[in-house]
């Protein structure tokens, strides 16, 4: 089908949910998306921080084929090794010690937030239930994680919603403090801001969030959906500053871009989730399982933690040039490892465009912030043509 024939077909049937790019793809491989037409884009976004070894890696194809084969999916009523296979590669990269499989980002911090009030409740035997969070950040679309992201947009016509859930501002500690009482279950932040625009949470603030949330009997949980899995230059975000949360939720980019998230947490507290307290058809099934696992072998024997942050070193000195030649353009470069924001000091919709235009595929968040999120395999040669590319159009603005 022609993009045009594509676009017309979904409007008559699909919800409208989504604000199309004006642009379907047909295919795609590596760092490359290919539309119906056969035109070439660069992919600086990876499916939003999925695909992270870039598109159609054969190894992972190779991982798909050979385990539809044996297995897909019997449900979470039986033993799996390719469960124990993943969950020994994914814990071994922290310092968690149980694991709960599903499906996505949202369903991991729903899992959190269940977990953190039972784990209260159950096991501590403490009537802790409430939930902190900060403005601008993002946490999901099922009701309780839009409860719990700090952004309105979200929440509009959907209520009443659950009740308990706080926003303090970002980076207002004494906000946070006020907000930490004694039916405070757990805090739970992103080190970086995703869709609030890349926006790292200050090192001395984050830390101060920890040490207020141990000392007040408070779980610490990091939803490291975009930033987990080596996006930031290590496999983990919160491991750039040593902490040590209670919880870790994770998804885009665990599985190569087949459906799949999970929460980790310690022995103690996975004491909260006893059988029959929380669980999913589909969540950790053996397909699933084995590309993570694959996913995760692959970051490690290939070095691309270490190359996300070598690459997004290189990337800040040159997007740094373009903020310098352009200062009445942009207003702020951030970037931490191969998590990338551009914030613009006028909307940037007519850039992105241009840049589309152009082939190269990226978001705009904020209305201001260009966001990259490219794969980790990415050339710096395709980076590098985008700065010229970028470069070109600021001359323009
Ligand atoms: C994408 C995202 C989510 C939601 O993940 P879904 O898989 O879309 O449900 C939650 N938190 C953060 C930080 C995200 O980036």
């Amino acid at each position: 089908m022609h993009s045009k024939e594509i676009q017309t077909a979904e409007k008559a049937m699909l919800c409208p949910t989504y604000a199309r790019y004006p642009l379907a793809i047909a295919r795609a491989s590596g760092s490359t998306l290919i539309s119906p037409e056969g035109k070439e884009y660069v992919d600086l976004l990876a499916g939003i921080a999925v695909c992270n070894l870039g598109h159609s890696h054969p190894e992972l194809v190779e991982t798909i084929c050979a385990q539809a084969a044996k297995l897909i999916h019997v449900s979470n009523l039986f033993y799996q090794e390719e469960q124990v296979t993943l969950a020994e590669r994914l814990l071994q990269t922290t310092h968690m010690e149980r694991v709960f499989f599903c499906n996505s980002g949202a369903e991991a911090n729903e899992g959190a937030i269940k977990l953190a009030r039972r784990y209260m409740r159950e096991v501590r035997k403490e009537e802790r239930f409430e939930i902190v969070t900060l403005s601008g950040s993002f946490h999901g679309r099922t009701l309780a994680t839009l409860t719990a992201t700090g952004q309105d947009k979200i929440k509009t016509g959907f209520g009443p919603l659950p009740d308990r859930f706080h926003t303090v501002p970002f980076g207002d500690l004494a906000a946070m403090d006020a907000a930490l009482g004694d039916q405070t279950a757990a805090v739970l932040v992103e080190m970086i801001q995703g869709e609030g625009g890349v926006r790292p949470l200050p090192e001395s603030y984050v830390r101060a969030i920890a040490e207020l949330c141990a000392t007040r009997g408070v779980l610490f949980m990091v939803d490291e959906i975009q930033t987990g899995v080596g996006r930031t230059g290590k496999f983990w975000a919160h491991q750039h500053l040593d902490l040590l949360p209670d919880i870790i939720t994770v998804a885009k980019g665990l599985a190569g871009g087949l459906p799949m998230g999970a929460l980790l947490c310690s022995q103690e507290v996975a004491q909260g989730f006893p059988a029959g307290s929380h669980g999913t058809t589909f969540g950790g099934n053996a397909l699933v399982c084995a590309v993570a696992a694959k996913v995760i072998e692959i970051i490690e024997r290939d070095a691309l933690c270490a190359r996300a942050a070598a690459l997004g070193q290189w990337f800040k000195g040159r997007l740094d040039a373009l903020h310098t030649k352009y200062p009445a353009q942009i207003a702020e470069i951030r970037v931490h490892g191969l998590m990338i924001g551009i914030e613009l000091r006028f909307p940037g919709a007519t850039l992105w465009e241009a840049l589309l235009e152009r082939g190269f595929v990226l978001n705009l968040t904020q209305d201001v912030v260009l966001r990259l999120l490219p794969p980790l395999v990415i050339t710096e040669k395709e980076l590098e043509d985008f700065v010229q590319a970028l470069d070109q159009e600021l001359s323009r603005c």
